[in-house]
């Protein structure tokens, strides 16, 4: 048996296409405000920041706010980003905040984590590693540093506990799921016989969510009510999501937990968006 530590990767992000969203804006008049955006001006898109310009440029959309004169109705423009979607937040225009979305893995996170981070079933996609289809080897479990299981003082003995009850399911697949079976088969057995399988068994899960969700699965899930696995891995989302997009993050407080598991990331301007 095998403690491993979540592991997590950021793997993706919308990208704006500039030529079409400049397009756009020429078209409707906007050129003015084109021209002042970093991330037209940029050299290359890898020093723009793609979600906060879509989340903007869809923002500006709904009242035609790139400028005075395009919309008579407006008297006044709030001027770049940060200004700009500090107002959004601070109203609650939130669905604006839909429109991007970032892909991430979580590796060697326990499944106790992963039916959790389901729950949030609005504006998120899901890929599961399937144990019905996937037959273990060996047990690796999950580890959150600092958590109440790694401060265990007979650690020792439940980690005896699970190799025992590791070792009979291994025992139990070799004579139930023969070679010779199709592979139906052998997914009905394989998934009949996964019920042996701990909770905290170590599991990958793709997720992918737009900013609107993260903001708010960042503030409930590192809340000092939340599970320990999931303040872990969603602090370090926290430290990814100010880094890459400050705009869309730019309220966010972060404070200690007291047991020195993770932080508590804490809206400042407004909560649900
Ligand atoms: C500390 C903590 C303890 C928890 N304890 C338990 C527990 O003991 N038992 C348990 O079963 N669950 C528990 N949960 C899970 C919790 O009840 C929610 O299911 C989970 O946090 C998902 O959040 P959400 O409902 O905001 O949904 P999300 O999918 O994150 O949705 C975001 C928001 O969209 C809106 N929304 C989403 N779907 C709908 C809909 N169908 N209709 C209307 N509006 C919608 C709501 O405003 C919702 O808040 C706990 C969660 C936390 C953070």
């Amino acid at each position: 048996m095998k403690w491993v530590e979540p592991q997590i990767y950021k793997i993706g992000e919308s990208r704006i296409n500039r030529q079409e969203a400049a397009r756009f804006l020429e078209d409707i008049g906007a050129h003015d405000w084109l021209v002042k955006q970093p991330w037209y001006t940029a050299a290359s898109l890898d020093e723009a920041n793609s979600a906060e310009a879509i989340t903007e440029i869809a923002g500006r959309s709904c009242y035609k706010s790139f400028g005075l004169g395009l919309n008579p109705n407006i008297t006044r423009i709030r001027q770049g980003s940060t200004e700009y979607l500090a107002n959004v937040l601070a109203k609650g225009d939130g669905s604006i905040l839909e429109h991007a979305v970032v892909q991430w893995i979580f590796r060697d996170v326990s499944r106790v984590f992963t039916h959790e981070l389901v729950r949030h079933r609005a504006g998120v996609a899901i890929s599961q590693e399937s144990l019905r289809y996937v037959r273990p080897t060996e047990l690796r479990m999950t580890m959150v540093p600092g958590s109440e299981l790694s401060r265990m003082e007979n650690l020792d003995e439940l980690g005896r506990a699970m190799e025992a009850n590791f070792a009979r399911y291994q025992k139990l697949s070799d004579v139930t799921i023969r070679d010779d079976m199709r592979f139906d088969e052998k997914k009905a057995w394989t998934s009949a016989l996964r019920r042996m399988l701990p909770d905290g068994i170590a599991t990958t899960i793709v997720w992918s969510a737009n900013h609107r969700t993260l903001r708010w699965v960042l503030e409930m899930r590192t809340a000092p009510g939340a599970e320990v696995e999931m303040r872990y891995v969603f602090d370090k989302v926290g430290e990814i999501l100010v880094r890459d997009y400050p705009n869309l993050y730019q309220d966010f407080e972060r404070r200690p937990h007291v047991d020195g598991v993770g932080h508590q990331w804490i809206p400042r301007i407004r909560s649900k968006v």
